[in-house]
């Protein structure tokens, strides 16, 4: 493995003295939130239950909200109800900053309503916290940019590199409508992006990765999503004189085939990346361990794999999660068909995978296709001026925090910018903790209050770092 050079040209232009810059008014910032939560803005996995009015009040909400944002900047709709707002940048020649979140969010089930402490789509503020769907993934990122970018116009910051504040729309359910059309504006106008920052990275005090120490990850990486689709057919007939293998045989076999022949345990660039992060900040053993991949490689693999969570990081994962075939007891059928869904680790692709199912199921009677896919962008550089704005951000609001790289195991609306992004992170600047990340698609989401202010300091700084920087893309 070779490593780019690191050039980074941070240039702060126009950085106002501490003193001058407006406090962030705590409680606005949470009432500005919960009202946002309070407009149910699902999406839906059927496309047709969409409903466009709650869209419209956040989006009003917004405007309401953040009066500087909407008067000095270009504030757009894209396709009905996603949001493109463009800060130009005092240098149009330097390649702007894209930051990004998404207005929509997952359904509360009817079921699991009850379990709330507070009405998700209430916006309570309450015991510190601010509650609802949306508190965590992920309302409080738009509100955060949109918080910082106005106390930024208030103190008079003109950025010298263009920043894009891009808010999809359906990033729960794909982003095909949102993120991919926000994308599409941008590739018509030909705007190149220097890098982008979107939701997926966090930080926190205990989630063990450096046990009694913040740390925040900063995801430069994420796993493509790829989905196939297998199909055995057979003569028909009655049970009572069956073939040696039916339908249903043949694709049992098949699966069998798959699971025991997982993809191989690789240490990817982002992990390598995050184990040289944390090594300077775990006991000797381990470090040793972690700076000597080259023999301890093998065993730590091993080691990691017996966890589900440590081997997705680890490999390319194979999960059977439909299965359908058969109409009666007695019945052969003719059909079997299931579903098998991959969450591919970067450097290996879509294809990689359709070779690697068709020599391990290795039966020409078992018919593979696949979904459409889009590829994760390749991993954002850790020696790129977007991870140094990032981290630096990130301590001048939490002076000892443990910054350190990573993989996202979930899909964000990022590959839709892959084109366009030279590099991509995924970050959002609040700290939550372990009982916290259940809420997220979950119950009781809530995010606390002195966090979401904390997370307007970190955007803030962001913005101003990086319409700061000068340097070449
Ligand atoms: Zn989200």
């Amino acid at each position: 493995m070779h490593r780019i050079a690191a050039v980074v040209f941070v240039t702060l232009v126009g950085l106002a003295p501490a003193a001058a810059q407006p406090i962030v008014d705590v409680n606005g910032v949470a009432e500005r939130l919960a009202q946002a939560i309070r407009f149910p803005t699902v999406s839906h996995q059927d496309p047709a239950a969409f409903e466009g009015a709650p869209f419209d009040g956040l989006i009003a909400h917004l405007a309401l909200a953040y009066p500087r944002v909407h008067e000095r900047l270009k504030v757009e709709r894209v396709n009905g109800y996603s949001l493109l707002i463009s800060w130009p940048g005092r240098d149009a020649k330097l390649d702007p900053a894209l930051f990004m979140s998404h207005l929509d969010v997952v359904p509360v089930e009817e079921e699991a309503l009850e379990g709330w402490t507070h009405p998700p789509f209430g916006g309570v503020i309450h015991d510190g916290f601010v509650w609802g769907r949306g508190s965590l993934d992920v309302k409080n990122g738009v509100i955060a940019w949109l918080e910082a970018a106005e106390l930024l116009l208030a103190e008079g910051f003109v950025p010298e590199r263009g920043l894009i504040f891009a808010f999809g729309h359906d990033e729960e359910i794909g982003g095909e409508a949102g993120a991919a059309e926000l994308a599409r504006t941008l590739r018509e106008r030909g705007t190149r992006v220097s890098f982008l920052v979107d939701e997926g990275g966090m930080i926190s005090g205990d989630l063990g990765l450096v046990p009694g120490k913040l740390v925040a990850q900063i995801n430069t990486a994420e796993k493509t999503y790829f989905t196939i689709h297998l199909s055995a057919t057979s003569e028909g007939g009655h049970s009572s004189t069956p073939p040696p293998h039916t339908a249903v045989g043949k694709l049992a076999s098949a699966i069998h085939r798959l699971e025991a022949n997982p993809l191989p345990l690789r240490i990817s660039t982002p992990v390598r990346d995050l184990f040289a992060a944390l090594a300077p900040h775990v006991p000797l053993g381990r470090r040793l361990a972690l700076r000597n991949l080259w023999l301890t490689g093998g065993v730590l693999k091993r080691r990691m794999a017996r966890d589900p969570f440590q081997a997705a990081m680890l490999r390319t994962t194979t999960a059977a999660t439909m299965i359908h075939g058969g109409v009666k007891e007695n019945v052969v059928p003719k059909r079997a068909t299931a579903t098998v869904n991959f969450r591919i680790l970067p450097g290996e692709t879509p294809d990689d995978v359709l070779a690697h199912v068709r020599k391990v199921i290795d039966d020409p009677e078992i018919e593979i296709s696949s979904d459409t896919w889009s590829s994760a962008p390749r991993p954002g550089r850790v020696d790129a001026p977007g991870y140094a704005v990032l981290s630096e951000a990130i301590r001048s609001v939490h002076p000892d925090a443990v910054v350190v790289p990573g993989m996202l195991l979930g899909a964000t609306d990022t590959r839709h910018f892959a084109d366009i992004a030279a590099d991509s992170y995924r970050f959002i600047g609040a700290r939550i903790s372990r009982d916290q990340i259940t809420g997220i698609h979950g119950t009781d989401e809530r995010i606390a209050i002195d966090a979401l202010a904390e997370a307007v300091e970190i955007h803030r700084d962001i913005l101003r770092r990086a319409g700061g920087l000068t340097g070449p893309n």
